[in-house]
């Protein structure tokens, strides 16, 4: 049985639908990342899931049992949120023991969860200190620490690493992932950041307009998008306009051969520019002009202009075979790198 289940759920602010029918259901023990543009609605499914928004209609069931008029403090949850809320007044220990304290737990009991809380998040022996001493990612751990106190049976995060810096925020991702292994607690993330949502998730739900525009594992999500939309948002995808033709598909300025666009006589494609093959010459079934070249250390990004298309296509430095702007080349898109899209999909 799955762990939590959203029917339909929807949530109106007057004018605004905010979450627009959404259905779905998390695993137990899964680590789900809620993943879109701003103003999608993520927070307002998160807080509805949190019991902090009550859904205009549908239904919320944990483990089989409705819960939707379950207050918050009932739900046995834990939250991160990105203001992390860490009380000022109160030392490291306090903050952390505070959630247990106010279920009533003996202070030896606290004492002791404190410092096993804690040894989890590496911060061992810091309870005396306040919380002023602390670095952005000594307070997210202590937040997390915070939240994990009571064993909560979900744990649901808000944007919890978006004020750490780059470098920070990777080493958190993977310390935050390899905490929720080792516990095995159901969670669920919310975030903008397609790379933080693509490197720590089970699955991750691609929102835009209120709705779900597909739940996936991360990597089939990125190589099969259900939409354009999904394409754009993770990562970077040429989305090409193409027209059925005799064996494949045409572009402004080539063909694919062997593309099948199904019954569809126009189609839009979408190619994800580590999959565009650029061979040296100009002859081949698609030529291109390279136009720009980006050196990014690890990779060399080229655009190309094939017909009235701009290509992007990204090759390992050793294999860009010393390319020149102005170089006119041949490109290969091959045909099960590409997912094809009825022509009328938006992006
Ligand atoms: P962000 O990443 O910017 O936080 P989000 O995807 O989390 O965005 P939500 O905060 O859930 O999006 O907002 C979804 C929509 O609902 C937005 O149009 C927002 O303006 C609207 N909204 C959210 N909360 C309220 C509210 N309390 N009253 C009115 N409208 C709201």
């Amino acid at each position: 049985m799955s762990g939590l289940q959203l029917v339909d759920i929807t949530k109106r602010y007057g004018a605004v639908t905010a979450v627009d029918g959404i259905s779905l259901e998390i695993e137990d023990g899964a680590f789900v990342c809620l993943l879109g543009p701003s103003g999608c609605g993520k927070t307002t499914l998160l807080r509805m899931i949190a019991g902090l928004e009550d859904p205009s209609a549908g239904d919320i069931s944990l483990q089989g049992a409705r819960i939707n008029d379950m207050p918050a403090h009932k739900r046995n949850l834990g939250m991160v949120f990105q203001s992390l809320a860490l009380f000022p007044h109160l030392t490291i220990g306090e903050n952390i023991a505070y959630p247990l304290k106010i279920r009533g737990n003996s202070r030896a009991d606290c004492e002791a969860r404190v410092r096993d809380l804690l040894d989890m998040v590496q911060l061992p022996g810091i309870e005396n200190r306040s919380t002023a001493q602390l670095s952005g990612g000594q307070r997210q751990r202590v937040a997390i620490a915070r939240a994990l106190a009571v064993s909560p049976q979900l744990f649901l995060l808000d944007e919890p690493l978006s004020a750490l810096d780059a470098k920070l925020r990777e080493a958190m991702q993977v310390e935050l992932r390899q905490l929720q292994q080792r516990l095995g607690i159901t969670t669920i993330v919310v975030t903008h950041d397609q790379r933080e949502a693509m490197s720590m998730s089970d699955k991750i739900v691609v929102m835009s307009n209120g709705k779900v525009e597909q739940m996936a594992a991360p990597i089939e999500a990125y190589k099969k998008p259900a939409s354009p939309f999904v394409a754009d948002f993770l990562g970077q995808a040429n989305l090409i306009r193409v027209q059925k033709a005799e064996s494949g598909a045409a572009l402004s300025g080539g063909r694919v051969p062997g593309l099948s666009l199904g019954p569809r006589n126009e189609a839009l494609i979408s190619i994800r520019p580590e999959d565009v093959v650029i061979k040296g010459g100009g002859e081949g079934p698609l030529p291109a002009d390279v136009v720009f070249i980006r050196e990014m250390g690890a990779t060399v990004e080229v655009h190309l202009d094939a017909g009235a298309d701009r290509i992007i296509a990204l090759a390992p430095p050793k294999r860009d075979g010393g390319l020149k702007v102005g170089a006119r080349v041949s490109i290969d898109l091959p045909a099960d790198a590409c997912v094809v899209f009825d022509s009328r999909e938006a992006v």
